[in-house]
Formats: C-alpha cells, structure tokens, sequence
C-alpha cells in the first residue's frame, strides 16, 4: 500500500501530541523501511487465487503486519475511585473500552521508557487525547492494557486494549517523561449500573410482575401493561419513562445500524455505546462529549441525537464532499474502521465506504500488499487540492466488486449543530 509522495503529514513539532493515525506512532528521525514481515508477491498471488464470492470479513482482523507478537496475561480492572499515577499517551485520536490499539513506536527514546516500564511488570497506561482545540490534553481518557508485545529492528510493536475510563485529578501535576509520553494522575470511573427509571418507586403489588432489567425492547414491551399501572400514579406519561430506558436507545441505534450488518454489531449497552462511537462517522469533538458523559444510558441517548443530525464526509484540506455516513459499511469484522499499515511502516486509520466522489486515481491499481487481500488498490487523492484521501479498492470475483478505503487523515466529518436539548428525539 503506498501514499502518494508529496502527502507525509508527520508533524515535526514536539509540543504536538503523538501521530497515532489511530495505531502508529511515528517518528520523523526513524529511517525504518524494511518489509520483511510482509507477504511475497508470490505468496500473495497464492492467496488472492484462493478468494472468490462473498469477501471474509475475518481475514482484514488479523493485522498480521505486526509479526509475530510475544502474548503477556492479565486482565486489569479498578475500582470506582482509585486513583493511579501513570504513564498516559498523548494522542490526536481515541480509543474506546473494548477496542485494541496497535503501536508501532520508533523513537528509540520512547521505546526505552516504554519497554522499562513493560518490564516492572506493568501493564496499564493511559491513553490520553487532544482536547477539542488541539491545544492540549481532553481531561477523560481512557486505561489501556497492553497484551502483546514484540521488537521488530529499531520500532516496538505494541498491542493494547481499551478497559475503563478515567479523568485527570484536577490540579495533579502532569510531567513530561519525553515530548509526548507523560506521567499522569487520574481518577478511574467505574460504569454505573444500569438501572429502570421507575425502579425506586417499584409498587411491590407489581415487583413480580415487573423485570427491572429490560435487556432489549421487546422486555420493555412485554411488562408495558405493569409500566402503564405502576406510571399512573406519575403526572407524567408512560413514555417519558420509556425514553429513560436502555433498550429505548438500543432499539434506535440497532435499527440505523442495520445497514452495517447486524452480526457485528454488539446488543451489550455498554458495548454498544462503545461501538458506535468507535465506528461511526463522528467529529472529534462528538467523540470528546460521548467520552466524557458518565453513564451508559446518557451515552446511548446522545448518541441517538448524533444520528439525527445530518452529517457529511469532506476533504480534510478544502472540504469538497467526499461521501456520506450512509455508504460507510463493515468490510472487516473488526468493524467500520480498523488500522492496517504499509511497507513503510506507517498504520492508517480506514473507513470503508462503498461510494465516494470528488477524487481522481492516482497510479494504476496494484496487488501488492493489499490489506484486503483479493482486492487490487489505487491511490485516491481529492480532485480540487490533490490531497491524498486513501484508496479505492477493486476486484473482478469478489463481492463487492469495488469499495474504498478512506485514511482518517483525509477527510474530516462535517456535522450540524446539535440543538440546545434533546427534544429531537421526541
Ligand atoms: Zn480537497
């Protein structure tokens, strides 16, 4: 995979955060190049002869681009309150509990506070993000554990896995361990219990009648009768209840998610409200807001209302429409958007979509090293700025016979202003 040569966006400056591109870390003094963990043309003509029909989604969720990775055991959750002095990432992009991160480290310095902490047996760092300004550090973050770790020549390979959220204790100094590698305070915020709205108020004539965790909207459907005697002694309406319950917001979102095959899509609460905001096309700010609301339920109903709003897909240079949230689909089971690298050694973040406009193609399509392994790829880049947008992605017997792939760092998500309240909804 390759980017055209007049489009590396690494930042030079050491105030900003780390280039993650949602995975890798890169370093302007690295002068990595090998390709030797990658496929032989041979080896990948093999595999793309193999392929026919229906694409396996399970194939693109293997990131075998890392090597071979050392595994290392635990599973670490804290309690409601702790409070930890760690390392935090500083980073541009986010990552949610449940969702891996793979880095790709080649600052030698950085990898050598890295691979000494690793080897205290730790485990737990914070990924901190940019603010909604770019100016400095968002004050939620996320815990990450890492579970697989390897050296591959000068670049730490690292694999992480989002667990809990957490903020930074207000006033807690914060100190520089390199430019973009900090020691942090934060506080861990454990997940509310999911609770009815009417759950306090239970008439215990109807307790036995009643489920107080409704796990899907038709739960919620079948004790309406008991929620409607219970609701009456309310000046409010049933519904308004109703919209105070999980599975109201699960319903909604499963429902605008179908498009993006149900099979992926987790019926979890908590997980879903993670997956979403992971996978579809939110603004860095709407990713701030969600990660900072404190309870499940809130999450689901804000991320109900980003639904509502229209929402495009725009040249991240000059803001010439590209696509639309509504042509974005799951081409791997990790979802709509995963990490995959080039020989170079730098990680994209890409959105699949299976329509775009306003790009021209750039090269001819090539089969080498495809991270959709039977597809071909050709360079896109914006028709008006020629800024690189990602690829576009072609097969003769597969399905689908073509799609794109989208870098994060090409586009930006364009949105309406939310309204003041949540009336949307109603
Ligand atoms: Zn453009």
């Amino acid at each position: 995979m390759a980017e055209p040569e007049n489009q590396d966006s690494d930042q030079e400056d050491q105030d900003l955060p780390m280039e993650i591109e949602n995975g890798h870390i890169s370093d302007n003094s690295s002068d990595y190049t090998s390709t030797s963990d990658r496929n032989s043309p041979d080896e990948d003509l093999e595999l793309i002869n193999s392929i026919t029909g229906e694409y396996d989604r399970d194939i693109p969720t293997t990131h075998g681009y890392l090597g071979k990775l050392n595994p290392l055991r635990g599973y670490t959750i804290f309690e409601d309150g702790d409070v930890l002095k760690v390392f935090a990432i500083y980073t541009n992009t986010l990552v949610f509990p449940g969702f891996t991160l793979p880095l790709v480290m080649t600052n030698n310095y950085e990898n050598g506070i890295m691979q000494n902490f690793i080897d205290k047996n730790n485990r737990v760092f914070v990924l901190l993000c940019a603010n909604s300004g770019y100016s400095g550090l968002y004050e939620y973050g996320i815990t990450m554990e890492i579970f697989e770790i390897s050296h591959h020549y000068r670049m730490l390979h690292i694999k992480a896995r989002g667990r809990q959220r957490c903020e930074r204790v207000p006033g807690s100094k914060i100190e520089n361990a390199s430019a973009r590698i900090k020691l942090v305070t934060v506080r861990i915020i454990a997940e509310p219990p999911i609770v009815s709205p009417l759950q306090d108020s239970q008439l215990l004539a109807l307790k036995l009648k009643r489920k107080w965790k409704i796990r899907n909207i038709g739960e919620l459907k079948q004790c309406k009768r008991y929620r409607r005697y219970h609701a009456a002694q309310y000046v409010f309406p049933s519904w308004v209840y109703d919209m105070n319950e999980v599975s109201y917001y699960i319903d909604i979102l499963l429902d605008a998610l179908s498009s993006y095959g149900k099979e992926y899509i987790p019926k979890d609460p908590e997980k879903l409200s993670y997956w979403f905001v992971q996978n579809y096309q939110l603004s860095h700010n709407e990713r701030l807001k969600i990660l900072g609301l404190k309870s499940t339920l809130e999450r689901l109903k804000l991320e109900c209302m980003y639904l509502k709003l229209g929402r495009t897909m725009c040249c991240d240079n000059c803001n010439a429409l590209i696509t639309d949230p509504s042509k974005v689909f799951v081409m791997s089971k990790d979802g709509t958007q995963s990490n995959y690298v080039n020989p170079g050694g730098h990680v994209y973040e890409t959105v699949t979509v299976l329509s775009a406009i306003n790009f021209q193609l750039v090269g001819d399509p090539s089969r080498q090293f495809s991270w959709f392994p039977g597809y071909a790829w050709t360079i896109i880049q914006c028709i008006y700025c020629n800024k690189h947008l990602g690829w576009k992605f072609t097969s003769n017997n597969l399905s689908p016979k073509e799609f794109f792939g989208l870098a994060k760092s090409g586009f930006k998500v364009m949105s309406q202003d939310p309204p003041d309240d949540l009336s949307i909804l109603k």
